[in-house]
């Protein structure tokens, strides 16, 4: 395997929710993606943080509950394609039901996402320079030498405290 780029990782959410940015130089990735109709905060976010959105390669939710994958669609909107998980795939439309015409949630359109298998991910994450980051297992990510933890809430934590539990 070839040495990864030096990994950055930004944490640009809001109310209470992390969203972070995981990035090898140019080549970035969205894990998380807003609450519903937040597209101003999340772009607000990611210019405070230098984060240029066109640098997203791809937006990816850990899961499909409105915290997190709420502006999937508006993200897709401006550029950043939509890294789904086979396995979530079902989840997807249902999580409309979890919303509020206030909300403003814009529906996730299914015909022009890319949709991969668990083990593609870790090819489709290397194209971009993105090495074992997001598929790789607790233990793989300790023999890696990952110290921290950044949850979807909550502060960041050391990796010890994780495997401890
Ligand atoms: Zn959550």
């Amino acid at each position: 395997m070839s040495t990864p780029g030096q990994v950055t990782i930004v944490n640009v959410g809001y109310r209470s929710t992390n969203y972070w940015v995981i990035g090898v130089g140019r080549s970035r990735l969205l894990v998380d993606l807003g609450y519903p109709g937040t597209m101003g905060t999340m772009r607000a976010n990611l210019k405070r943080m230098g984060v240029p959105l066109e640098e997203i390669r791809y937006g990816l939710a850990t899961h499909y509950h409105i915290d997190h994958a709420g502006l999937a669609q508006e993200l897709k909107n401006a550029g950043v394609a939509l890294l789904v998980l086979e396995a979530q795939v079902s989840a997807i439309p249902l999580m409309k039901a979890w919303t509020k015409p206030r909300d403003q949630y814009l529906d996730i359109a299914m015909d022009n996402n890319v949709t991969i298998s668990f083990a593609e991910s870790r090819a489709v994450l290397g194209r971009i320079g993105i090495v074992g980051v997001v598929a790789a297992s607790w233990r793989l990510l300790r023999e890696r030498g990952a110290t921290r933890v950044y949850p979807g809430h909550g502060p960041v934590r050391p990796m010890s405290a994780e495997l401890a539990g």
